[in-house]
């Protein structure tokens, strides 16, 4: 045989070899995984009990490592690693946690093996943190948090199909540049419109004013609407520079309310607070004169609302053009100090954080 021949002949082999391959296996069985970390925080979905059928249970028992080991599943999605950022009860959430999770989330997302990120946490301050990571998280990947209202070891514990849910949307490139996201009971929640609305019930998170950013069931995912608000790569707020976040309070209004509580926040350090404020963000006289005077002094004041749902529109009962407040807009209390503490850390003009407040 010519040396062509054989040549001719191995080509033909070799085509031949490669076509029963790609027939034998399908594509995607080949497609390598995508890479995804998990940085665990604790809460509920790292919560252990004594029993499976007792209300009270210890948040943040169970590691990153036993974490992923109790959803073997997720690992057909994603490559999987785990790091532990901290394993608490989210109540005790606090800015040494958030500033250590926010900046390995930018270190994680800047390499590019990384497809996307998913974080376990607590129910109560998640909607704060994802509302955190939204503003300071510099990358379009998938950033995900998680959660559960029962822990681990519960009968019908919630943990292990949300976790697996949150795997698959950060898995899924469609995610990409919609915002840091909240994967909760089959519902994807942006970090802006998400709040806690249930003590104990497992469908406890609602998306009141801007709805849903999508829906996953058993990893089967559907995307509805992209974020509110600017956010992680159009965000012009930074860590960078940033070793201490400025103290904001809030303050819940009521009947026969006074000042007494504006004045103790901002003798304890507040540089700015948010009122909790009745209906569309009211107070009582007396308190409305003790946060004028505050805001007087250059202390940043932001009106925002008890009610679950709806906006604080300026000036609408109160003038916040005479007095110098902020508006929140869409924000709710929780949310409002998280964006008024990164607003002051670049300044404490009020008009300049009421633009904040329309833009984020
Ligand atoms: N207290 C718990 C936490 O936030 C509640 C939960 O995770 O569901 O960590």
């Amino acid at each position: 045989m010519s040396r062509k021949c054989v040549m001719v002949l191995a080509l033909v082999l070799l085509l031949g070899f490669a076509g029963g391959l790609a027939q034998a296996a399908p594509a995607s069985a080949t497609a390598p995984l995508p890479n995804i970390v998990v940085l665990a925080t604790g809460g509920t979905i790292a919560g252990a009990a004594a029993s499976d059928v007792q209300a009270g249970y210890t948040s943040g028992q169970v590691g990153v490592e036993q974490l992923l080991a109790a959803v073997p599943q997720a690992k057909k999605l994603a490559s999987l690693r785990g790091e532990q950022i901290s394993n608490i009860g989210s109540q005790d959430m606090n800015d040494e946690v958030w500033l250590k999770l926010a900046r390995r989330i930018n270190e994680l997302t800047a390499m590019p093996e990384v497809a996307g990120v998913v974080i376990t946490h607590g129910t109560d301050t998640i909607e704060e943190t994802a509302y955190f990571l939204n503003l300071v998280v510099k990358s379009k990947k998938p950033v995900v948090l998680t959660a559960a209202m029962r822990p681990s070891t519960a009968l019908s514990a919630d943990g292990p199909l949300n976790f697996y849910n949150a795997v698959a949307v950060a898995a899924n490139q469609s995610a990409a540049g919609r915002g840091v996201l909240v994967v909760v009971n089959d519902w994807i929640h942006g970090a802006s419109s998400l709040t806690k609305t249930s003590t104990t019930a497992v469908q406890t998170f609602l998306s009141p004013v801007w709805g849903l950013i999508g829906t996953v069931a058993y990893g089967d995912t559907e995307f509805y609407r992209g974020p509110v608000g600017r956010n992680t790569v159009t965000s012009e707020f930074s860590l960078d520079k940033v070793t201490v976040l400025p103290r904001v309070d809030i303050i819940m209004a009521h009947e026969n309310m006074d000042g007494a509580l504006i004045d103790a926040a901002v003798a304890a350090g507040a540089r700015g607070v948010v009122i909790a404020g009745v209906g569309n963000g009211n107070m009582t006289q007396a308190a409305l004169d003790a946060l004028a005077a505050q805001a007087k002094k250059g202390i940043v004041c932001v009106r925002s609302s008890r009610v679950a749902t709806g906006r604080v529109g300026r000036n609408v009962e109160v003038d916040d053009d005479k007095y110098g407040f902020i508006a929140s807009l869409g924000l709710n209390p929780q949310k409002s100090r998280v964006l008024l503490r990164l607003a002051l850390t670049q300044t404490k003009d009020a008009r300049q954080i009421q633009r904040y407040f329309d833009e984020y």
